[in-house]
């Protein structure tokens, strides 16, 4: 049987302190290297385990496996997409969305500004630990913002996500402590859109 592989943890595409003062070196370590960490762990626990059970023709509790791998899968996904969403401020970071996502921010949102403070409201108003995302509909054609509770609740199945932003505590509580408003804010200053516009092209040519 071929070897299946591992869920593992992908290189920031960036200097740790590149995104500083948005995000301190020692926050987006701590981020990076433990807690995402402990999700392809968790990931790669319950696919090592489940391999087991399977390779012994054994009995596992099925549905807990399932619950707890789409938590820690979910997770390890959002993080890989969340760093890859971001650059250093006026270095790829920050600034406006241009050509089609430009276009179709403002067919979606009427402007800019208007799709800023929605993913703001989106972002703060996630009850405790969860995630604001920017998706697709191919079904629509549309751009629809997502409030995802932990990683893995209020997914909609077929949505491609093109940005995300993270706003569980440890994402910002070394910086921000609990004010999570301006952990967003800042948010803006290192927002890839260059990244965003890429997925959005693809999505809408994967429609
Ligand atoms: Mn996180």
């Amino acid at each position: 049987m071929a070897e299946l592989k591992l869920y593992s943890l992908p290189p920031l595409p960036y200097a740790a302190g590149a995104l500083a003062p948005h995000i301190s070196e020692a926050q987006l370590t701590l981020h990076h290297t433990k807690h995402h960490q402990a999700y392809v762990n968790g990931a790669n626990a319950l696919l090592e385990k489940m391999a087991k059970a399977r390779k012994e023709n054994a009995d596992f509790d099925v549905k807990a496996a399932l619950k707890e791998l789409s938590f820690h899968a979910g997770g390890y996904l959002l993080h890989a997409l969340f760093w890859e969403n971001m650059a250093p401020a006026g270095k790829g970071g920050g600034g406006v969305p241009k050509g089609e996502l430009a276009k179709a921010i403002e067919a979606n949102f009427g402007s800019f500004e208007r799709f800023k403070k929605e993913f703001t409201a989106t972002a703060t108003g996630v009850e405790g630990s969860g995630w604001a995302a920017l998706c697709y509909c191919g079904r629509t054609d549309r751009l629809l913002l997502v409030q995802i509770e932990k990683h893995n609740v209020n997914v909609i199945p077929a949505f491609r996500v093109l940005m995300v932003l993270d706003v569980w505590e440890h994402a910002y509580y070394l910086d921000y402590k609990n004010d999570r408003g301006k952990f967003v804010d800042a948010f803006w200053s290192i927002v890839n859109w260059e990244a965003v516009a890429h997925r959005y092209a693809e999505a809408v040519k994967g429609r």
